[in-house]
């Protein structure tokens, strides 16, 4: 095991690495941004280096200067947590070439499912379903395109080769509006992502959001950690995220599960990693592969007792699973509400001063956040400063762990979205489950307050 680690990342998933390395008796170096100085894990740190001002260019993605922290503090490893450089091969590559171990998988997997062509591609070699759509890159040539289209069947989602986030998609219902769509998505994803290919697929109407959680060591051995639905979304951005997916017949995710597993021994895979899918009429397709530990690990993790970053550690330090398939059961049925610094319903970010603070307890509830009394919220970063998990042993008693807990939560000084998740969850069609990807956008067009 590692003596030492390097933290390059910042907020809750920091705090959440910090406290997996104190339970592995390995020392974690944290860094932080001139605006994180009073971060609660910086406090808590044996060590910390600052790596820079607020401005993320200058700090969580300036790959010298976290490198060079770990070349000062001795770390032997770098976990990158998520966005920032987590799922940016040539940082991989240089954390590799410093002599550290980047705690992920290699740069050429990064390289490979990070850009969604060659991903699919990849996928549809190891037998994965994928969404019916263009084999590759799309053409230049009108006609090409236009015959590709026929085939997929109207309506097609033109999607940008280096896409994420949400960004680089256009949904086209028609043959008039086919051609132009093809070069504004192009030339959009050439100025956002530095790529301006584009490929095609069948556009699912009415899908949810399910992804498989995989888990690799360097020795071949691979194992899925079950299911999410993360189908609660407001501009492809996840807001609530649950385990197991309701309604979803358990054979059906083993099978999708014997896949994805088989796909990572056929790539090499290791580390965490997670198939995302669309799921339609009892059919899986998939989207994307992220190369990292996600946002809503915490719902599989309760799930399966299975603690994903410390296990992360694990393999990147070279050890093998501690788990085999057969041990993974799925106990009950765990939430995830995200917690942002916004308007609830205009989703204006909402950053400043934290003047009161108190979270939930009580059986099966967990707060994953890094915020205490009379934090600042930075207004440099991501809205979200933590996340609210809860657990039961069926989905009714998580749903109602969840109600309460959000109505113990209070929050002062800055806006958050809570009120908005106290709502969603005495909604009649969520607590029903099985909502669609649509659902919350719609939800929220017909909100009236
Ligand atoms: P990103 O990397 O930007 O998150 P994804 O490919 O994962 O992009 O897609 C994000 C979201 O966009 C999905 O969760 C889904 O809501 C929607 N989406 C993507 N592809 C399709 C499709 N073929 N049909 C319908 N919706 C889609």
């Amino acid at each position: 095991m590692f003596k030492k680690i390097l933290v390059a990342n910042r907020g809750e998933i920091a705090l959440r690495i910090q406290r997996a390395c104190r339970e592995l008796g390995v020392k974690a170096v944290m860094v932080y941004s001139e605006a994180d100085k009073e971060a609660k894990y910086v406090k808590l740190a044996e060590e910390a280096v600052c790596i820079g001002p607020a401005a993320s260019p200058l700090s969580y993605l300036n790959m010298p200067a976290i490198i060079s922290a770990a070349e000062v503090t001795d770390a032997e490893a770098i976990h990158p947590g998520y966005g920032f450089l987590s799922e940016n091969a040539d940082f991989a590559e240089r954390v590799e070439k410093s002599g550290f171990q980047f705690i992920g998988p290699t740069p050429e997997s990064i390289r490979i499912m990070g850009d969604k062509v060659s991903a699919k591609q990849a996928m549809i070699r190891a037998g994965v379903p994928c969404v019916p759509g263009s084999e590759g890159e799309l053409p230049d040539d009108p006609v090409q395109i236009r015959r590709i289209a026929k085939a997929v069947g109207y309506p097609v989602i033109i999607k940008a080769a280096g896409g994420g986030g949400g960004r680089g998609m256009r949904v086209v219902h028609t043959e008039a509006a086919l051609v132009n769509a093809v070069q504004m998505t192009k030339a959009e994803a050439g100025a956002a992502f530095g790529n301006p290919a584009v490929y095609m697929e069948k556009f699912l109407q009415n899908p949810r959001h399910v992804e498989i959680q995989i888990m690799a060591d360097k020795h071949r051995n691979a194992v899925y950690l079950g299911e999410r639905d993360c189908s609660m979304q407001r501009r492809h951005q996840k807001v609530i995220e649950e385990a197991p997916a309701p309604g979803i017949p358990r054979k059906l995710i083993d099978k999708i599960g014997e896949r994805c597993v088989a796909a990572c021994k056929k790539i090499n895979y290791r580390g965490a990693g997670t198939f995302e899918f669309l799921y339609e009429n009892g059919e899986f397709y998939f989207i994307e592969m992220n190369t990292r530990v996600q946002v809503e690990h915490p719902v599989t993790e309760w799930v399966t007792g299975v603690d994903i970053v410390k296990t992360q550690i694990m393999v990147a330090a070279g050890e093998r699973l501690p788990f085999t398939q057969k041990q993974i059961q799925i106990r009950g049925h765990a939430i995830e509400c995200r917690i942002n610094a916004e308007d609830p319903f205009k989703f204006t970010p909402s950053p400043g001063r934290v003047t009161s603070w108190h979270m939930p307890g009580g059986p099966g509830v967990r707060v994953d956040s890094h915020v205490y009394n009379n934090y600042f919220v930075p207004p440099n970063y991501d809205s979200m400063i933590g996340k609210l998990i809860v657990h039961g042993d069926t989905r009714e008693q998580a749903l109602a762990r969840m109600q309460t807990a959000l109505n113990e939560t209070v929050i002062e000084g800055i806006n958050t979205n809570v009120p908005l998740h106290r709502e969603l969850m005495v909604d009649a069609k969520f607590m029903q489950g099985g909502t669609n990807i649509h659902y919350l956008e719609h939800w929220l067009s017909q909100h009236k307050r």
